[in-house]
């Protein structure tokens, strides 16, 4: 929870309005941006935080890059049924139930549709095996992106425009709860989200960072 910078009245979370980003403190009646609010909380923490171990940061004069590398838990799910799927498909069309050769029309029917998922299945483990985020920050040549090698999802922007830096849950949800991320957010409501799938500590670290470094408007 968030206090009132003036008289630290803690703010109630009903009296905020994700939709404006604003928020009243009933003793001073004064209106606060919610979002900087929690980006200058986010700065305090990080300046007495060390920088948990899924994260680094170099920085260079202007540029400043934050990278975030953790194997994601599905990845040990991933590899047996992998391995299971391509031993099934190779295995010369055996059927693993019954130890009989699967007949022509068996092999057109199970073992080309298990050998296309086995080699989706093996392109996956190996894509959550190297994944990482890297957030970029060059003034106007600014960047976050996803993947490794060719496989890379790019999302420019421009580090000068941004207006605040928030947590807020998102869109994503494991077992049914739904996860806070990052926004970056930008002119006219729009924003660049990301850090759903990581630690809660990765989340604070790289909030506080960023506002930090930042130049919000
Ligand atoms: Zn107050």
């Amino acid at each position: 929870m968030l206090n009132c910078p003036l008289c630290n009245t803690e703010f109630d979370k009903f009296n905020i309005d994700y939709n404006t980003d604003l928020t009243y403190c009933v003793r001073c009646r004064l209106e606060y941006r919610y979002g900087q609010l929690q980006a200058m909380a986010a700065a305090k923490r990080f300046a007495t935080s060390q920088c948990p171990k899924h994260l680094t940061v170099h920085e260079a004069g202007q540029r400043t890059e934050i990278t975030y590398r953790r194997i994601s838990p599905i990845v040990w799910f991933l590899i047996p049924l992998t391995y299971f799927t391509l031993a099934t498909a190779l295995r010369g069309g055996i059927d693993p139930i019954t130890l009989e050769s699967f007949s022509s029309c068996e092999q057109a029917v199970i073992r080309r549709p298990l050998l296309a998922i086995a080699a989706f299945l093996v392109c996956a483990s190996i894509y959550l095996l190297l994944a990482r985020i890297q957030i970029v920050l060059n003034g106007k040549q600014s960047e976050i992106s996803r993947g490794f090698g060719w496989l890379v999802w790019r999302r420019k922007f421009d580090a000068t425009q941004v207006r605040y830096v928030a947590i807020r849950l998102g869109n994503v949800s494991v077992n049914d709860e739904t996860q806070p991320e990052i926004r970056l957010v930008l002119e006219q409501g729009s924003w660049i989200a990301f850090g759903a799938l990581w630690t809660d500590e990765s989340r604070q670290y790289v909030a506080g960072l960023l506002a930090t470094k930042l130049p919000l408007l």
